[in-house]
């Protein structure tokens, strides 16, 4: 009986240390993770704090980043890092993603030297959690449009608006947030480094969510928060900045999000050669052969892409429309998988006692969060036509 990586030897595309790198990731979910998430999910809880410092012990916060205590690993040993950490869930993987990739990508590449200095070790040690707030209530797939806004006084800035969906926004020591500013009668989009303490910056976590429930997302409130000079990002000019940022999490997604189909489908594959149906198990009857060589076949294609964006990524080739087309395959895909096995397993796939409805509700927010899916299509047409459907 083959799996899934096997029937494609993908890992024959791997050198040794990715091969370490994703068995330790494994490892630890199997032993931090697993065991707890059903029922963290239930309880719509996730606990971070404990858990940031262990990933910042085995390194994969702000791992593809170099210096200020972050390994600088290759892309495509990120990519199979987040591929564990979702195929445990992907709350767990976005918790990686807002910190490595969103907060501390834009200190890095954004930030002084004081600012890297101050935040980017702890932040790789998991002992300080950041936030990245772009998303606003009315503003989501059009950040440009964003209402918040930062003005001058004096020296310092003054920082007044609102942020929707901000992952770990209500556990964070740091916020990132984005904000207009005038400059010379016209907005520019400008980075700013919120200390969560700063007054009239108030973080709620959001409830009743059905998705990513083992994650913890919060609206940012700010009303005439003040900052000092040294609070602004210098190198973030403008709303390349945060997209930038955004194109490094959603690369982790096109791994993350094929780690979480690839545990529906190893759950389901047991599942059917154990569970009997009129008199045999579910295994042995051709429709679920048909459906599970059709998902094995999409879950194949999707790491290949994967592992070839990777690739690109590691030589410093890859765009960002090939981004949006890993991110695209891999979330509608993973989405497909998780639902298809979901009917292998019957009323059975309906509970926590498996992983495949958790990954699928998961997945509904991977669709959308870091470009909805919709967006990735107008940014590939756009591409293909030179016509831009985005108005
Ligand atoms: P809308 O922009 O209102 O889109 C609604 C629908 O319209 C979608 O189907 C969309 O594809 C479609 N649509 C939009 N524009 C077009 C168009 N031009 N043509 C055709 N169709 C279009 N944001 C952050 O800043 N930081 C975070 O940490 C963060 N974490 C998140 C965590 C979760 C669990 C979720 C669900 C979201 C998070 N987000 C975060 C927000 C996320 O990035 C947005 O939800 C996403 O960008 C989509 O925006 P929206 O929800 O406002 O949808």
């Amino acid at each position: 009986m083959l799996t899934v990586a096997e029937l494609f030897s993908t890992d024959a595309l791997l050198t040794a240390e990715e091969r370490e790198i994703r068995d330790t990731v494994a490892a630890f979910t199997e032993r931090r993770v697993r065991p707890h998430i059903a029922e963290w999910f239930e309880a719509g809880v996730f606990p971070v704090r404990e858990i940031a410092p262990e990933l910042g012990k085995m390194g994969v916060l702000g791992m593809h980043l170099d210096g200020y205590g972050c390994p600088g690993l290759p892309a495509t040993a990120y990519g199979l890092a987040c591929a564990e950490l979702e195929a445990a869930d992907s709350g767990l993987r976005s918790l990686v993603s807002v910190q490595g990739s969103l907060a501390m990508t834009a200190i890095h590449s954004f930030g002084s030297e004081e600012q890297k200095q101050q935040w980017l070790p702890d932040m790789a040690a998991g002992q300080t959690l950041g936030c990245f707030g772009l998303t606003e209530p009315d503003f989501g797939s059009n950040p440009g449009g964003m209402r918040t806004r930062a003005r001058r006084d004096g020296d310092d800035w003054v920082l007044n608006g609102s942020k929707m969906w901000i992952t770990n926004g209500s556990v964070a020591d740091i916020a990132v947030v984005w904000a207009q500013v005038e400059v010379d009668g016209r907005n520019r989009v400008r980075g700013f480094l919120v200390p969560a303490e700063t007054p009239g910056f108030t973080a709620r976590e959001m409830k009743g969510k059905l998705s990513l429930r083992a994650s913890i997302t919060a609206e940012l409130d700010l009303d005439e928060v003040r900052l000092p000079a040294d609070a602004v990002l210098p190198g973030a000019a403008g709303l390349a900045a945060p997209l930038s940022c955004l194109g490094e999490a959603r690369f982790g997604i096109i791994f993350g999000a094929l780690g979480a189909a690839r545990d529906c489908l190893t759950a389901t594959i047991e599942y059917s050669r154990t569970r009997e149906v009129f008199d045999k198990p579910l295994a042995a009857y051709q429709l679920t052969q048909a459906k599970l060589a059709d998902m094995a076949l999409e879950w194949g294609k999707g790491q290949l892409l994967a592992l070839h964006l990777g690739r690109l990524k590691d030589r410093g080739a890859l765009t960002s429309e090939q981004v949006s087309a890993g991110k695209l395959n891999s979330s509608r895909e993973a989405l497909a998988i998780a639902r298809e096995c979901r009917t292998i397993l019957g009323a059975n796939g309906i509970t926590l006692d498996y992983p495949v409805l958790r990954h699928a509700n998961n997945l509904e927010s991977v669709l959308t969060y870091e470009g909805t899916a919709e967006v990735h299509q107008l940014v590939l047409g756009k591409a293909l036509t030179d016509t831009a459907a985005f108005r």
